[in-house]
């Protein structure tokens, strides 16, 4: 599991600015008018070496009736399905109102720890109310917080990532394959088509499947764990807000998996939210594969699958070096075939270099094609080493690292490929002091 962080509590008590800090991000608008319209926000956080998925809950805007009640609705909602942890904040300078009651009310009721954070402590006064927030029955402890300034966000941290579990190091753990995409590409057809059960409804309309499940399959006489991502149960009313739970769905699934299968809609072609999803699974150092999915849709010729495939890799650059499939649910065309690649990946992503091995192989074609003098300077590479870490990393001990430029790292990761299959891997590459 993917441990996740739901932050909860009225508007303007400033949840969109303990997630712009948890995330290290600013990216989530922070409007000192209350309640005015936003775009919910998820994102991934970390806190020494613990990574873990952050939501921001607020944002319906304030007017019309039952407003309020509709936001607690989905505030105890996303909780109930997706949280860890809730952080329910209170407005330290406002104090207690009746709202912080209501939504305590509510929050009392489920399974998961919640702890109330008192936010905008960041003044030296004295009208900082956080005794009486005690009275909202969360538990004795309220963590005073100011969002602004960070003061008090690193004691709450270090609380919840004594809650984060250590992430798996078991070798010989089951790889975990995640079928991801947008909406609609096909994940749910996809795990018929390879489980052939009825267990996953397939339907026409976007995001409506059940819950997200774990499948242990059996397949090129190995085991191995579907994940799912598809959307949600039927029947609840969470129609506005689909596509964030798919999101947030979507984000953990990649989070917890060694390689994704990335659907794509053969007939759209490659859109905005397919690349931000691939983004999703490279910045998590993920292995990938990319589905061309619907393919029987498409007319073809001789020269579609090349002519599709370059345009496709132009639009990834500068990590292109993936695998593609043109898969079909319905013929059930190389959908077999792009899992068994998927393993590969896996395995790709596993690969250790001997230090000789990448030296030897190395030092030599960088000799051959040094990095380009800077600022007068030679740069000299002197040893390259992979570091320890579960996807690859290699560092490159040099006299100036911080002359090497993007082009020559693009060289130097080309170089990488060209000798050792990392096909689907993101490979990154550290410059070192040496
Ligand atoms: P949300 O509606 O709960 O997401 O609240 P926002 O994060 O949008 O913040 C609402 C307002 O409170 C903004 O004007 C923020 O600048 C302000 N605010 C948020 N955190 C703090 C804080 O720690 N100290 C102070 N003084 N103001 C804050
Ligand atoms: P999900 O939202 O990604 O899980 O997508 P679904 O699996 O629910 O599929 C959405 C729609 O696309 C359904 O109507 C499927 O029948 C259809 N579909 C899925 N895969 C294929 C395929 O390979 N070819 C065609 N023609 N239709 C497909």
């Amino acid at each position: 599991m993917s441990y996740t962080i739901v932050i909860a509590g009225r508007p303007n008590v400033g949840k969109s600015s303990l997630y712009n800090r948890l995330t290290g991000t600013d990216e989530a608008i922070v409007d000192p008018t209350a309640g005015v319209t936003r775009d919910r926000k998820y994102g991934v956080g970390e806190w020494t070496g613990k990574s873990f998925v952050v939501v921001d809950t607020g944002g319906i805007a304030d007017e019309g009736v039952d407003v309020f009640e509709k936001e607690i609705n989905f505030q105890v909602n996303m909780a109930m399905e997706e949280a860890s942890v809730v952080l329910f904040v209170v407005d330290g300078k406002e104090g207690l109102t009746r709202g912080d009651e209501d939504i305590a009310k509510r929050l009392r009721k489920l399974k998961c720890k919640v702890f109330v954070v008192c936010n905008k402590v960041d003044t030296s006064d004295k009208e900082i109310w956080v005794n009486e927030f005690y009275q909202l029955g969360l538990g004795d402890t309220i963590f005073p917080i100011s969002a602004v300034n960070g003061y008090g966000t690193g004691d709450l941290m270090e609380v919840i990532a004594k809650d984060i579990p250590d992430e798996e190091e078991d070798e010989n753990k089951l790889t975990r394959v995640a079928i991801v995409g947008r909406p609609n590409v096909g994940k749910s057809s996809m795990l018929n088509a390879l489980t052939d059960s009825k267990r996953s409804i397939v339907s026409d309309q976007a995001g409506t499947t059940r819950d997200s499940v774990d499948m242990v399959y059996k397949a090129f006489g190995k085991e191995l764990i579907l994940v799912d991502t598809a959307g949600l149960r039927r029947g609840k009313d969470y129609s506005d807000d689909l596509e964030f739970y798919g999101s947030i769905r979507t984000i953990k699934a990649i989070r917890t998996s060694d390689v994704c299968l990335l659907l794509i809609d053969a007939v759209e072609g490659l859109t905005r939210g397919d690349l931000a999803i691939f983004r999703e699974i490279t910045e998590a150092n993920k292995g990938v594969v990319l589905l061309v999915n619907k393919w029987d849709l498409v007319e073809k010729d001789h020269k579609s699958v090349d002519a599709y495939t370059k345009v496709l890799k132009d639009k990834l650059q500068p990590f292109s070096d993936i695998p593609i499939f043109f898969t079909s649910n319905i013929t059930r065309q190389r959908v077999l075939k792009a899992l068994a690649r998927a393993l590969e990946v896996a395995e790709n992503r596993k690969r250790r270099i001997p230090t000789s091995e990448l030296n030897e192989i190395m030092l030599p074609l960088i000799e051959n094609n040094p990095p380009p003098v800077y600022k007068g300077k030679d740069i000299k590479i002197k040893f390259i080493t992979q570091l320890p870490t579960k996807s690859p990393a290699i560092a490159f001990f040099c006299n100036t690292p911080q002359y090497v430029k993007d082009p020559y790292m693009r060289f130097l990761e080309n170089k990488l490929r060209d000798n050792w299959d990392f096909s689907g891997i993101p490979v990154r590459l550290y410059f070192r002091q040496k």
